[in-house]
């Protein structure tokens, strides 16, 4: 199995430490926050002047690190703000967990217990978006708000439009993909802990689908699965 390495920034740095690293035959996955590669070159020729600035050309050596770099068989994954956040917030908590989770199986799950962070707190970002706002944070992603024509006016009139029902549709799509990730490997831990992180799971993943059910007010009204709710997912799971 190759071994494998993130880097974090899609900038020349980045991508040269990147396209290196692919040639030397490791798996390399390029997390970037920004939906384009090239960090501060791009943003100067590209994104301040138009892509038809006479020298937004100079990005190109970017563009082909990168494409190298995926010619190796490595992934350039953009757009990465929200999963990087729930990776730092989150998935860092359970990498310190999974020694004493999976004494001896750790290190081999990483990947997917990495994944679990990201899909608990996409699940926490989606609940808590009223909450948030009145402390005037949003994590909700620019470039998805801009893509749906959702405005930050919007946003803050508490408008649950098709717009916002589609953004938050497609970070529960993004969450339940982490969800599955993250427990497909649940066999490899040890039985004593693969119920708690089943359960944990099962439950955090249940908020979705009480926000669906509540019509998405989620800037009105918290979220919480009931103890009878968690009583009965419990027992399905056993
Ligand atoms: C005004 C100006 C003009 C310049 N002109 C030239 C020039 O003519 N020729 C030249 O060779 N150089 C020029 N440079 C310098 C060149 O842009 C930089 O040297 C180069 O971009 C540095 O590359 P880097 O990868 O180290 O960092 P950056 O280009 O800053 O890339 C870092 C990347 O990491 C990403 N990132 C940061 N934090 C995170 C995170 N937590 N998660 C995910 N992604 C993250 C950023 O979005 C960014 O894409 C210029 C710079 C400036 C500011």
């Amino acid at each position: 199995m190759r071994k494998r390495v993130i880097v974090i920034g899609a900038g020349p740095g980045g991508l040269a430490a990147a396209m290196l690293l692919a040639g030397h035959g490791y798996q390399v996955d390029v997390f970037e926050k920004q939906p384009y590669v090239g960090g501060r070159n791009a943003s100067i020729m590209e994104h301040a002047y138009g892509v038809f600035h006479p020298v937004g050309g100079v990005n190109q050596l970017s563009k082909a690190m990168a494409k190298v770099v995926q010619e190796h068989g490595g992934a350039i994954h953009l757009n990465q703000g929200v999963k990087l956040y729930s990776y730092h917030v989150a998935s860092t908590v359970g990498l310190m967990l999974l020694p004493i989770l999976a004494p001896k199986t750790h290190r081999e799950l990483e990947a997917d217990a990495i994944s679990l962070g990201i899909a608990m707190q996409i699940t926490n970002i989606l609940r808590d978006i009223g909450e948030d706002l009145e402390r005037k944070r949003v994590y909700l992603p620019k470039d998805l708000m801009n893509e749906k024509g959702y405005t930050i006016e919007m946003l803050y009139n508490q408008e649950i439009n098709p717009a916002f029902i589609s953004i938050w549709e497609d970070l529960a799509i993004e969450a339940k993909r982490f969800y599955e990730e993250g427990l497909q490997s649940l066999h490899k831990y040890p039985i004593s802990s693969q119920l708690p992180l089943k359960g944990a799971s099962h439950l955090y993943r249940a908020i979705l689908e009480k926000i669906r059910k509540e019509e998405y007010r989620v800037f009105t009204e918290k979220h919480y699965v009931t103890s009878l709710q968690k009583q009965t997912i419990l027992t399905s799971i056993l």
